[in-house]
């Protein structure tokens, strides 16, 4: 079987997940919309600010009355909050940040240019031109400015935003429903003893914690031990899942149990990648639920969850843009022998520079967090000190 490259895997699997339908709109409280994803643009509704406001604590003047040197008694003063009076002619008025403009006032000077005098007038150090310190109407927004567009998960940010056009909910997609399922009779969850012969499942809290940052509903299978029995049983009793992540099982297809009940009730692709680490790979449907399997080996789960499940959810999740913030950065070590395989190099920043970090087995997920995140060096590609190679940092991919 020939190598799938990571390109095409993820083509295949971006269009399957735009097929497979929008998710339902619900509409939540700000507070409860961290990392959502806005089901429909956000439009202003009026102009932000709604009116002219000063910018500075100081003096609002009509500029045209203001020479150097000349003085101007104060006729009111605004605090932020205040409706203010028109602007008195031949007057001034003592204004602060964020405070509305009075009519008649085109600008405001600071306070650090002024000198108050003792008969209670202002005395304006040099000339004021108009626009002076003055935040105009509609500067941020008017009012149908589409503000932030359907598709993008809301952050701190976004969600700040949408406070500040005043609103209280937003309609975003619901939570994706993702069950995962670690297989291998190997496995003991941490806890428990470990008896000859078994070792730790990482992979569990691995998916489960990769997709709780996503926002994903996470329905957790546990561990599938080696039988074909016991796996059927427990994918049956599955419901309400829009997607089945698993993990181990799908290298050679000896101890595919999994596998083997998925084919029953559906269809199950093998894929061998060409990638490192994650070469196998699995794209299948359980009774018209999705299915995603992933390599065991704890970071070639890691790299394929990354570079192929999380743009395949995000895209289900109705992110309109699921790929990642990466740059190019010049390589510390090289790679004299080239690979068929796209690898992805656990590194460390160091000095703008990536060194490569520890053991790079795909069995030791030691040295991932070691790692500010993956330097991908392509197939048939060597790379020598001084190179420039695409860097995808843990803190975007993980994001
Ligand atoms: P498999 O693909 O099932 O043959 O597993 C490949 C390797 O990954 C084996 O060494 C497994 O013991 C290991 N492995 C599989 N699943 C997990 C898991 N959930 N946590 C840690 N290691 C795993
Ligand atoms: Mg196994």
């Amino acid at each position: 079987m020939s190598l799938l490259s990571v390109d095409t895997a993820l083509e295949i699997l971006l269009e399957q997940a735009q097929s497979a339908g929008c998710l339902e709109v619900e509409e939540l409280a700000l507070v409860e919309a961290e990392n959502r994803v806005l089901a429909q643009p956000l439009l202003a509704q009026f102009a932000m600010p709604p009116w002219p406001n000063s910018s500075m604590d100081g003096y609002a003047v009509r500029s045209a009355e203001v020479q150097a040197g000349q003085a101007l008694p104060v006729s009111q003063k605004i605090f932020a909050g205040q409706n203010p009076e028109p602007l008195a002619a031949g007057s001034c008025a003592r204004i602060f940040t964020g405070a509305p403009m009075p009519e008649g006032a085109d600008a405001v000077e600071m306070q650090e240019n002024t000198q108050e005098l003792e008969d209670g007038r202002v005395r304006f150090v040099q000339a004021v031109p108009a626009a002076k310190f003055v935040r105009p109407k509609g500067q941020e927004a008017l009012p149908g400015d589409e503000i932030l567009p359907a598709g993008i998960r809301l952050g701190p940010i976004e969600l700040a935003m949408a406070a500040s056009l005043g609103c209280a909910v937003v309609r975003v997609r619901r939570q994706l429903r993702v069950a995962v399922a670690s297989t291998g009779d190997e496995l003991v969850e941490p806890g428990q003893p470990l008896a000859p012969g078994q070792i730790y499942n990482s992979n569990r809290t691995l998916l489960i914690q990769s997709l709780k940052r996503l926002n994903c509903a996470v329905i957790d299978l546990g561990i599938l031990p080696d039988d074909a029995q016991q796996t059927r049983d427990r994918l049956a009793a599955m419901q309400d899942v829009d997607l089945l992540i698993s993990s181990g099982g799908v290298s050679v297809g000896e101890a595919d149990y999994l596998g083997q009940v998925i084919r029953e009730e559906g269809e199950l692709d093998f894929w061998k990648l060409a990638l490192k680490p994650g070469k196998p790979f699995t794209l299948g449907r359980y009774q018209g639920v999705p299915v995603i399997g992933l390599p065991g080996n704890p970071t070639s789960s890691l790299v394929t969850f990354l570079l192929l499940a999380r743009p395949y959810i995000l895209t289900r999740m109705g992110v309109s843009d699921p790929s990642t913030q990466s740059f190019v950065v010049p390589v510390n070590f090289a790679m004299p022998v080239a690979g068929v395989r796209r690898e992805f190099i656990r590194v460390a920043l160091v000095e703008g520079r990536a060194e490569k970090i520890g053991n790079q087995c795909s069995g030791i997920l030691r040295s991932a967090t070691q790692s500010h995140g993956l330097l991908e060096l392509p197939e048939n590609t060597t790379c020598a000190v001084g190179d420039r190679l695409r860097f995808w940092p843990f803190s975007s991919l993980l994001n």
